[in-house]
């Protein structure tokens, strides 16, 4: 399903009006004040530049961290500063959503109001109508642009966007929808998924949701190590899920010739010993070695498929990108990313690692996800409750 969104509402739906406006603040705090990254807040930033254009006056609901109740550290108020350099112009902070009504009628029209961490309140992860109801009377309408959370059910998502209407998709939450919903139903082939991160178990759901609607899967990272047991090789003191072998080999069966595995890789005793690090082929792995990245010659290989591609959906970084030089090959498949970019694909980036193994990067691909687990649930065609819960288009 497809949400009504922002644009579709008239101006007279906008003009002088309060929206009250999930986003996903949940930034990293600096450790002496204010906010050590930006980019979330920086994402939803034509949302609400676009609400303020028309008139509207626009409330703020985020959470941020997981705070189990009150707690000063984790305060909305720490992003207050950002905010308004970010917006140019004040932001009213409303510490209590129960007595904020007032507040938000005295905003002028343009006016920006933030609300406490949402979070703070138990009924926000437990989708509470009592606190949906509560939030929902801050606003005349509801717009969700917090893709991140949007796979949550919780009262700032999902139970308010049932008693707030219209409730509509804000531009971030639009994007994301487009990007990672037309890469799965309607892509430019050859389509192709480039899979790798810590383990197979978190995403054999994204796996079984791929295999069948793409043309090849490049699997990489630790999880590849899964893999190499399944095909009897030995992985020495790798990050391998033991018990996801007899899964890894139900996979192969299924998937044939489309999946498609390193050739070999870059092996350390361990990551502080990275000096001794060397390339070995897949099917010598040194019993007292891990694997830590994919080798030149995969780099090389992985490369040569992703510039065949039309599109390509890119979730797991390729080796332990964190500790440099294992990062190499994880640069190697953003570089062909952006190449295969050039060259006309789709380019699509899901998951909270792989997006920070890109940071800076952003511009360069079609889409980079900003929802981690929000991108996976997607990505394995699960419904999104904050997306489910706003109005069909
Ligand atoms: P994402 O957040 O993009 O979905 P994951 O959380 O699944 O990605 O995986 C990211 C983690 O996988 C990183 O912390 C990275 O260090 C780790 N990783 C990748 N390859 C290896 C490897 N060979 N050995 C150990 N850890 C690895
Ligand atoms: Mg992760």
């Amino acid at each position: 399903m497809s949400p009504r969104n922002l644009r579709d509402l008239p101006a007279e739906a906008l003009d002088g009006k309060r929206a009250l406006v999930r986003v996903d603040f949940n930034v990293p705090l600096a450790k002496d004040s204010g906010v050590a990254d930006d980019t979330r807040i920086r994402a939803a930033l034509p949302t609400i530049k676009y609400l303020r254009d028309k008139g509207t006056r626009v409330i703020l609901l985020s959470h941020l961290d997981r705070p189990t109740g009150p707690d000063p550290t984790l305060s909305l108020r720490h992003i207050v500063r950002t905010l308004e350099q970010l917006l140019g112009t004040p932001v009213d902070f409303i510490p209590d959503p129960a007595a904020g009504i007032a507040a938000t009628r005295r905003l002028p029209r343009g006016g920006v109001a933030l609300v406490e961490n949402v979070r703070f309140w138990p009924g926000e992860e437990q989708n509470d109508p009592e606190l949906a109801r509560t939030f929902a009377a801050l606003g005349d309408f509801y717009v969700n642009d917090a893709f991140g959370t949007a796979h949550r059910a919780h009262a700032s998502t999902e139970a308010v966007a049932h008693l707030l209407k219209p409730a509509v998709a804000g531009f971030l939450v639009e994007r994301e929808l487009r990007y990672l919903g037309d890469a799965l139903q309607h892509p430019k082939r050859p389509f192709l998924a480039v899979l790798g991160g810590a383990k197979i178990s978190g995403k054999i759901d994204v796996i079984e949701a791929l295999l069948p609607r793409v043309d090849q899967i490049l699997v990489g990272g630790a999880m590849a190590n899964t893999f190499f047991l399944a095909v009897d090789f030995t992985v020495g003191k790798s990050l391998v899920e033991r018990d996801k072998v007899d899964l890894a080999k139900a996979l192969i069966a299924k998937a044939g010739s489309k999946l498609i595995l390193p050739r070999g890789a870059v092996v350390a005793p361990s990551l502080e010993r990275r000096d001794e690090r060397r390339e070995v082929p897949c099917d010598r792995i040194p019993a007292d070695c891990a694997v830590f990245d994919i080798d030149h010659t995969t780099q090389l290989d992985f490369r040569a498929h992703i510039l065949r591609a039309k599109t390509v959906v890119w979730n797991g970084p390729m080796g332990v990108f964190e500790t440099p030089p294992f990062d190499e090959g994880t640069r190697a498949v953003a570089e062909a990313l952006i190449e295969a970019g050039k060259r006309g694909a789709i380019t699509v980036v899901g998951g909270g690692d792989s997006a920070a193994a890109v940071r800076g990067l952003e511009e360069k691909f079609t889409h980079v996800s900003t929802g981690g687990g929000a991108s996976l649930d997607f990505l394995e065609g699960k419904t999104l409750p904050g997306v489910a819960a706003l109005e069909a288009a």
